[in-house]
């Protein structure tokens, strides 16, 4: 909601010209009744005040149930005081709500302006028909009328003015009378009668009527704004639990992260979102949001103690700041500069920090304790979830890499193939080419340095073979000491190319042993060879069992029988 700073002056210089104008006015022409009942006054003004800090909060709308202290007030000490009540009323609630930050200073003036209308217009409307300051409601049926009558001007008026101030002030152009109506009618309902009871019951008992009809409303009051937190909490509870169970069925550590953060930034203000992970004795960042957006994680790590976050994790309890003088101190975190709020939480698992949470708002007191609970109850679930999708992962990679090359393994490569095929099937791929490689004598050089030995070879063949094929294909331990690279998009002629540099690879450079049979050295030097066997589908195969067989009859066939140490292509004849 803009306002332009042209209507914000306005709006103060309205104020200005208006309302002391009209208390001089009505002070004149209506003299107030107060002589005597000062004490009276005094105590009427501090219901007004008490009722004014009290507005009953109803999904984020404040609902301000002034109207039967301020009818009270008219109908006995007249309209002047009841002006000025209801201007000392509105500076009262706007401090309380605590809504006049830098720019929003004009919706003081702008409803106290509404507020001087609303009194002033009906209170007149009131005596033009005749009413008189302290009429007997009880015995005089026309005073009760007009009261009544007031009662009615003035809640029309006031939903008037509402719309007229939404419309030229705020510029939104929906109808106002919606939910929003809804309330105010049934407040009115409820509210207006109590400013007669309080009125007529003043008259019988004097000023211990305020405390008769006050505490009873005053504790409704507490006791209704009490009942909607709580149900309020209750319904973040809820969806605490359903993104707990989201969460949980997500199998990969991004997936839950970004869900995570994704919920966070629904159920609070978020302008910024850092999850750190402890790793030994740093926190590292491992997912960071900007409005919205994901960003890099480029932000240094940080020790045990060092900015927020390591406060946090050093005094493993959670930290909320409403404005930037509260944690500037700590500051350490490379935090934006518009930061105002933010809620540092301790992510915990079997009592062990595994990371933290900062969640960051430009505005001031974003963050609520109520919140702060249920935000640590979403970071156990995030805590289980993650540990779960590590866990998941990491088997995940187990099954399918060998562990002494690290290279995907037989397993892995056979479901990559069955894939490869419906892509070509599809036509979202053109070709594939599958290199199949097994080392020459490879006996021989276990019998002579050792299985140790051997292992050696086979870990730094597979290291050589990833750095040579890199983001061309995928390499993987096929067997015992034969490996095989899968090239998609490969032609014949290129995966022979790619195939040549790999036998020159291994034929040309030594291979280094470290545990050698052979006591008095500390390394030894090893040349191997290699034969390689190749085809490519769908000219040499048409699944890929078929691929395999035929790539591996080229390699027995076209390069071991032809003496090793070569490159041989399938070729059906
Ligand atoms: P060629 O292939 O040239 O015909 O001769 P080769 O000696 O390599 O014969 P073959 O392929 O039949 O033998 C494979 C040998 O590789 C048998 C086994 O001792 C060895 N081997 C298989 N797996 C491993 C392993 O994981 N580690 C070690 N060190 N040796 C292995
Ligand atoms: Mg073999
Ligand atoms: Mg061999």
């Amino acid at each position: 909601m803009d306002v332009k700073p042209q209507m914000k002056q306005a709006i103060f210089l309205v104020w200005l010209l208006m309302v002391p104008a009209g208390l001089w006015f009505t002070y004149n022409t209506y003299p107030p009744d107060i002589s005597g009942h000062w004490i009276d006054i005094l105590a009427f003004l501090l219901l007004t005040s008490i009722v004014a800090t009290m507005p009953i909060v109803i999904n984020n709308m404040f609902i301000f149930l002034i109207q039967w202290v301020a009818l009270a007030t008219f109908l006995r000490f007249g309209l002047f005081v009841e002006i000025v009540f209801a201007q000392i009323a509105v500076v009262v609630l706007l401090l309380k709500l605590r809504i006049l930050r830098k720019g929003e200073l004009f919706r003081l003036p702008l409803n106290l302006n509404m507020f001087f209308l609303l009194s002033f217009i009906s209170g007149m409307f009131y005596y033009y028909l005749g009413g008189q300051p302290g009429p007997s409601l009880t015995h005089d049926t026309r005073s009760l009328w007009l009261a009544a009558l007031y009662v009615v001007v003035n809640y029309l008026l006031n939903q008037i003015i509402i719309s007229c101030n939404l419309y030229f002030i705020y510029k939104i152009k929906e109808s106002y009378f919606g939910k929003d109506f809804f309330v105010e009618t049934i407040t009115m309902i409820i509210t207006f009668p109590i400013g007669f009871v309080l009125y007529i019951l003043y008259n019988q008992v004097g000023i211990l009527a305020l405390l008769f009809v006050g505490i009873p409303f005053v504790s409704l009051s507490i006791i209704f704004n009490l009942y909607y937190s709580s149900q309020k909490i209750n319904e973040h509870l809820k969806k605490a639990a359903e993104i707990g169970h989201q969460m949980a069925e997500r199998l990969y550590v991004n997936d839950v992260l970004d869900l995570f953060i994704q919920k966070l930034s629904e159920m609070l203000p978020v302008d910024y979102a850092y999850i750190l992970e402890a790793d030994g004795d740093e926190l590292k960042l491992i997912r960071r949001m900007d409005a919205g957006a994901v960003m890099p994680n480029e932000i240094l790590s940080l020790k045990k103690n060092e900015g927020i976050s390591g406060m946090v994790w050093a005094k493993q309890k959670s930290f909320l700041f409403s404005s930037r003088k509260e944690w500037q101190q700590f500051a350490a975190d490379n935090i934006p500069n518009d930061v105002e709020s933010m809620l540092g939480v301790p992510i915990m698992r079997s009592k062990k920090l595994i990371g933290v949470l900062l969640l960051a708002s430009k505005r001031k007191r974003a963050y609520e304790k109520s919140q702060l609970m249920i935000i640590d109850i979403l970071c156990s679930h995030f805590a289980v979830a993650i540990e779960n999708a590590n866990n998941y992962e990491q088997t995940k990679r187990q099954s399918e890499r060998c562990a002494l090359t690290n290279l995907y393994n037989y397993r892995y490569i056979e479901t990559m193939l069955t894939e490869e095929f419906e892509k070509l099937a599809r036509f979202e791929r053109q070709m594939l080419s599958l290199v199949i490689l097994d080392i020459d004598h490879f006996k021989q050089i276990n019998d002579t340095y050792g299985h140790q030995s051997g292992n050696e070879i086979l870990r730094e063949l597979a290291s050589r073979l990833s750095k040579l094929v890199g983001n061309l294909g995928t390499v993987a331990r096929y067997g015992g000491e034969e490996f095989v690279v899968l090239l998609p998009d490969l032609s014949k002629e290129e995966a022979f190319q790619m195939a040549e540099q790999i036998r020159q690879m291994i034929s040309n450079w030594p291979f280094t042993l470290q545990q050698t049979m052979d006591l008095d050295k500390a390394q030894q030097k090893v040349m191997i060879t290699a034969s390689i066997g190749i085809a490519t589908a769908p000219e040499d195969a048409e699944d890929s069992l078929a691929l395999i067989r035929h790539a591996d009859r080229a390699l027995y066939v076209g390069a071991k029988r032809a003496g090793r140490n070569r490159v041989a292509e399938y070729s059906s004849c």
